[in-house]
């Protein structure tokens, strides 16, 4: 048989890997050592799951595809051993089972940027609040955010006995997988925002909305998933926070059920290596009427976001 295309068998390893790395991240939380070091301050945080997991996910991914740029957040130092056992070069069925979009068949090493956050929600992570935590990998092409895969950990930890993690992935033109759409409440309005990263331009967009309920949460994954499972209608960040290693998969995984990530301008957010990290237009993504969103954006607030 034929080798599948590229894109294909990089979300299937991306899977995988993100799966290995859940492993890492559950072992380190097991253990209790955490090696927490301050980055721009205590509100951005590295742990030893961030570091060991995004070890794990770029050697692994570098290794099977060394043609490939990958961009991971965390700056760790390039003479770093890896673990053997880190390195995963599992397939995941499947994803090869589905057929490749036809305009993804021809897409060349070149064309693709991964963009890794191997810890989501770190400060949750911290904080106990395992729920909130993921494990991102987005693959963009030519700029644009096609494929992703959202990996929870800790899924099931309050329920005793149950297989803890899940593992969710999408295609634009293929689907999303792993996961079951569920749309939120006719007739209300929830909205989902950051619980650790507040500011004056996020509880502004927030309060343009109008909710019914705002729903305090951590990780741009995981907030991302509140959405996918009709917890939220929308979820509104209006603050330049949100890295590119954020939205990445959530966008793709979004787009291929129908959904919508976007800057709160409305505008699509772009992918290629060169870009900004930061979202300086803020983050803003939902299931349906993201237009109506976008719309009630304060011109403060849209003029404080310049993408
Ligand atoms: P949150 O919704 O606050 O959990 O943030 C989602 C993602 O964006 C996480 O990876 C955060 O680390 C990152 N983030 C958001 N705001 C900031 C900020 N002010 N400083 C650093 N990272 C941020
Ligand atoms: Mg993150
Ligand atoms: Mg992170």
């Amino acid at each position: 048989m034929a080798e599948a295309p590229l894109l294909m068998r990089l979300v299937s390893a991306s899977v995988a890997v993100a799966d290995r790395a859940g492993v890492i991240i559950r072992d380190i939380m097991k253990k209790g050592e955490l090696g927490i070091v301050e980055k721009e301050g205590k509100h951005d945080l590295q742990t030893e799951a961030d570091r060991s997991a995004q070890r794990c996910i770029v050697a692994s991914l570098s290794k099977q595809f060394p043609k490939v740029a990958i961009i991971g957040e965390e700056t760790l130092d390039p003479a770093d051993v890896i673990p053997a056992e880190y390195l995963e070069e599992g397939a995941t069925a499947e994803v090869l089972s589905k057929t490749c979009p036809a305009n993804m068949t021809n897409v060349r090493d070149e064309d693709i940027v991964v963009w890794v956050d191997p810890v989501d929600g770190t400060a949750e992570y911290t904080q106990g609040l395992l729920d909130h935590v993921t494990v991102l990998i987005g693959v963009a092409v030519a700029g644009r955010a096609v494929g992703g895969v959202i990996h929870q950990p800790f899924y099931n930890f309050k329920t005793p006995g149950a297989t803890l993690g899940r593992t969710i992935w999408g295609i634009i033109g293929v689907g999303t997988y792993g996961v079951e759409k569920v749309l939120p409440p006719a007739g209300k309005r929830f909205v989902t925002t950051t619980r650790s990263h507040p500011n004056q331009t996020v509880r502004d967009s927030v309060a343009a909305m109008h909710a019914d309920e705002v729903i305090l949460a951590g990780g741009c994954g995981h907030k991302a998933m509140l959405v996918i499972e009709g917890v939220a209608h929308a979820y509104v960040f209006g603050s330049p926070g949100c890295k590119k290693w954020d939205t990445c998969a959530p966008e793709a995984i979004l787009h291929a059920m129908g959904g919508r990530l976007t800057d709160m301008h409305g505008n699509d957010i772009l992918y290629h290596a060169t870009v900004k990290k930061p979202n300086a237009g803020g983050v803003l993504a939902t299931m349906s009427d993201h237009d109506w969103y976008v719309k009630q954006v304060p011109e403060s607030v849209k003029a404080a976001l310049v993408a």
